[in-house]
């Protein structure tokens, strides 16, 4: 009997190369007397050099992490391959405001990407924005036949525009509401060193061709009631997406002195061009990403003073984003730690910030270590200005209890039903805690509304159709299984 011949042998796993291709930065010095942007695109030849490390996961967790589904990995094999436009056409095939994204996602799939293992993971977010800065990334959206329904969105945000793109390319007329007079909701007050208005704008205008009627500086719940557009105005369904347009107050005595300013209003007045003035010595009170867009922007704004953040847990329990920590650290900014803000200081003007220190207990039922103010332990730090950046909550002037909306812990309200209905039928509601998750958000509410609109027509419900008008629609990347939420 002839030998039977051996296995074939395995194929060699890829070789991981952990060293990311540096992104160019500009110098701390220059960069915080203005507001230029400080992260600088990849140079075509970077970009492929960066794609080539991908190794095409069978699996790929970088599209499990997405909110949106985002095929990252194909929009990474075709920069690699120097296809630049195939690259955006396939970024710009979900996600509609990826201009805005490639520089402020908090990319998640960096963060599940198997490189990470082993290194440095891919630029994920870095790469998009070269596929839409060589790319023909000037791309329409096309709608589908008309389905002679419409959806009135309140709320331009991320997760209203992205509802509005979902509808649109599925063929139904949306209108937008928007309180204030520009598109973009709180990516209206992200520093113009991180990214700008024009961004939102080069989004917003690939949605050109779709049934979208723009209409802002409209407060619905207060222009007109909320239940006038199903009842009266010809919406068979609508989407409050209004997010969180208000600060949080420290409660503290002397919050109403001049000299404190709430970080979204210091921030949406720069953004605006406002001659928004700051002292010298600053305190920001917060540790999320709004007190680290605060203390890097009040650098600025100083021209040359000082800027300390004032956090009342640990580094560890921060939860801005560590690109961001690690950006203020670099420029300058002096952490206080485990330190809670008692009272503002002053006669006429801000002089100081009284503080206490703050032990940290055990973890609460989220797991966070509760802080507990130590007795005794009061010391003011002298200072002009204060930023009051500890969190946002939602404006609900107008929307009633017969919404039945559950407010999150981060301030947004949503509706408690499948897809998020609220108790209303035909009204639903949801956000999300970063521009890509209110996103995500808004695709499952879109689903939701062409369910409930197919069922008003007698129809059946299908995918989301290719939204540069081929004939296919949307699938999932091969080898993805099953969404991961980080
Ligand atoms: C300073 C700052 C920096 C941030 N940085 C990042 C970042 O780098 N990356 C990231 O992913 N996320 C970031 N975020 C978070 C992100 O911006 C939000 O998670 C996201 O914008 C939420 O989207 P949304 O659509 O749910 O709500 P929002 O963005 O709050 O939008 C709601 C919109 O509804 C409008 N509105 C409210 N009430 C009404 C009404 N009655 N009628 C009409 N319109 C109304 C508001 O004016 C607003 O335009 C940042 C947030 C802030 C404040
Ligand atoms: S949208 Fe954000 S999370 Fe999704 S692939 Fe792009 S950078 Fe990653
Ligand atoms: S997980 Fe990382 S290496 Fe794998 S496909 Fe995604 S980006 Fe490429």
């Amino acid at each position: 009997m002839p030998a039977e011949s051996p296995p074939a042998p395995k194929p060699a796993p890829p070789k991981l190369n952990p060293v990311r291709v540096s992104i160019a930065e500009e110098a701390v010095a220059e960069r915080t007397t203005d507001f230029r942007e400080v992260l600088h695109a990849y140079s075509k030849e970077d970009a492929i050099l960066e794609a080539k490390r991908c190794i095409q996961c069978r699996r790929p967790w970088c599209v499990e992490a997405c909110p949106i589904t985002q095929d990252c990995r194909e929009y990474i094999l075709q920069v690699a391959k120097g296809d630049f436009d195939e690259a955006a056409r396939v970024t710009l095939r979900e996600n509609p405001l990826a201009t805005s994204l490639c520089k402020v996602c908090y990319h998640y799939c960096e963060d599940a990407c198997v490189v990470k293992k082993k290194g440095v993971p891919i630029a994920i977010r870095h790469l998009k924005r070269a596929s839409l800065e060589y790319g023909e990334s000037d791309l329409v959206y096309v709608p589908s036949k008309p389905k002679n329904q419409r959806v009135a969105v309140i709320g331009a945000g991320p997760a209203g525009l992205m509802a509005a793109w979902e509808l649109g390319v599925r063929g139904y007329s949306v209108t937008v509401f928007e309180q204030e007079e520009r598109y973009g909701g709180l990516m209206q007050t992200i520093p113009a060193y991180r990214m700008t208005d024009a961004d939102v704008e080069t989004d917003r205008a690939r949605f050109r061709d779709l049934d979208v009627t723009w209409v802002k500086g409209t407060k619905v719940g207060v222009a007109f009631p909320v239940d006038r557009l199903l009842k009266e105005d010809g919406y068979q369904a609508v989407f409050v997406s209004i997010g969180t347009s208000t600060h949080r107050t420290l409660g503290v005595a002397g919050e109403n002195l001049p000299g404190v300013l709430p970080a979204l209003d210091f921030l949406k007045e720069i953004n605006r061009g406002a001659d928004v003035k700051v002292g010298h010595e600053i305190v920001v009170v917060g540790g999320g990403d709004v007190a680290m867009d605060s203390v890097r922007s009040a650098l600025r704004k100083s021209g040359g003073g000082h800027v300390t953040l004032v956090y009342r847990r640990g580094r560890q329990e921060m939860p801005a984003d560590p690109e961001e920590v690690h950006g203020a650290e670099q420029e300058g900014i002096r952490f206080i730690f485990q330190k809670a803000p008692v009272r503002i200081v002053g006669t006429d003007h801000v002089e100081g910030i009284m503080v206490q220190s703050i032990e940290l207990g055990p973890p609460d039922a989220g797991g966070r270590r509760s802080p507990l103010p130590v007795p005794g332990s009061e010391e003011t730090l002298p200072c002009d200005t204060v930023i009051v950046a500890v969190g946002q909550k939602a404006d609900l002037q107008g929307f009633g209890s017969d919404l039945d909306l559950k407010l999150t812990s981060q301030g947004w309200p949503e509706g408690k039903g499948k897809g998020f209905q609220t108790g209303v039928p035909g009204i639903f509601a949801a956000g999300g805690r970063s521009v890509v998750y209110a996103m995500g958000t808004a695709t499952e509410v879109a689903d939701a509304i062409d369910a409930y609109l197919a069922g008003l027509r007698g129809e059946p419900t299908g995918p989301r159709p290719d939204p540069f008008g081929g004939e296919g629609t949307f699938v999932r990347p091969a080898g993805y299984t099953t969404p991961i939420r980080i």
